[in-house]
């Protein structure tokens, strides 16, 4: 069964969560889950190289059934025919030499999943975990500008800066960065070589109330606004490059992000941060967004 060659189009970016395509393949991942493969989706899968907003989950409705989409995986296909998924992918997210493809893995097809091949299907993602994971990635990057604006007078070198004109604290310290419906976790390394960079680190745990604290007042400040947030799409597919941008009071913040976000931040009511130090000195932010 051939998969496609083309990448996948995603409509996520401007907020859909439905749609209607034809199945194009139904292929068995190495796990031994089934997916299904159409030309454009709603749906948001896992970034297999900065995983940091969760699939979407939701249903398919096809061949007059309806399949549980458990999870949905980037997959790639090579020149050559060859398929792999996620981690295992060998090449550079949007190799133009291969197609990338949003994977919906259904929980269970009753009879042969290829027999759907070439039947209309309304793909539904399931639109209230979207939004609250929408409103969690909205507020992540909100929380990089607001900490690099706070962490600015620390810095004693010069760096790259943000969109906004600070030292990029985010970029060049964050590890990790994982959302859930209630909100985002990112870590940042404030090691040896982040102090190389001329990061001044002293003093933080006892100065991370006041960080905290200044924190929440400029993203306080921020919602009142009720900017526009929208995503600059280059292209329709799945790994064309999308930058995020929302009018900050000091200027139009952007950030490259392959994910999904609110309209305006009009739509929460509050924004609570929580600053911790961890046993390896990793700074931990909780960011947890109250929608209106
Ligand atoms: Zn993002």
């Amino acid at each position: 069964m051939p998969l496609p060659t083309s990448s996948t189009e995603v409509t996520f970016p401007a907020g859909a969560t439905t749609g209607e395509a034809p199945i194009l393949a139904a292929p068995r991942l190495p796990d031994g889950r089934t997916a299904l493969v159409v030309a454009r989706t709603p749906f948001h899968p896992l970034d297999h190289t900065w995983p940091d907003q969760p699939a979407d989950t939701g249903v398919i409705r096809v061949a007059g059934g309806e399949l549980a989409v458990v999870d949905c995986v980037t997959g790639a296909v090579g020149p050559d025919g060859e398929f792999a998924v996620g981690e295992a992918i060998p090449v550079r997210r949007g190799d133009q030499a291969w197609a990338w493809l949003a994977l919906h893995v259904v929980a269970e097809v009753p009879g042969e999943p290829a027999d759907l091949v070439g039947a209309a299907a309304e793909l539904v993602v399931d639109a209230e975990r979207r939004a609250a994971l929408s409103a969690a990635h909205t507020s992540c990057h909100l929380l990089a500008f607001a900490l690099n604006a706070t962490l600015a007078p620390r810095w004693r070198k010069e760096v790259r800066v943000d969109s906004l004109g600070r030292p990029d604290f985010d970029n060049l310290a964050i590890t990790s960065s994982r959302m859930d419906e209630g909100g985002s976790r990112d870590e940042y390394r404030i090691g040896k070589s982040l102090r190389k960079k001329g990061f001044g680190a002293e003093d933080l745990a006892a100065d991370l109330p006041g960080i905290r604290a200044e924190v929440e007042a400029l993203l306080g400040q921020w919602l009142k606004t009720d900017a526009e947030v929208r995503i600059e799409v280059p292209g329709p597919a799945l790994t064309d490059r999308r930058v995020w941008h929302c009018g900050l009071p000091d200027g139009d913040a952007h950030i490259p992000c392959g994910g999904s976000h609110l309209g305006r931040l009009g739509e929460l009511r509050a924004l609570g941060v929580e600053l911790t130090l961890d046993d390896e000195g990793a700074l931990v932010a909780l960011t947890r967004p109250e929608r209106g």
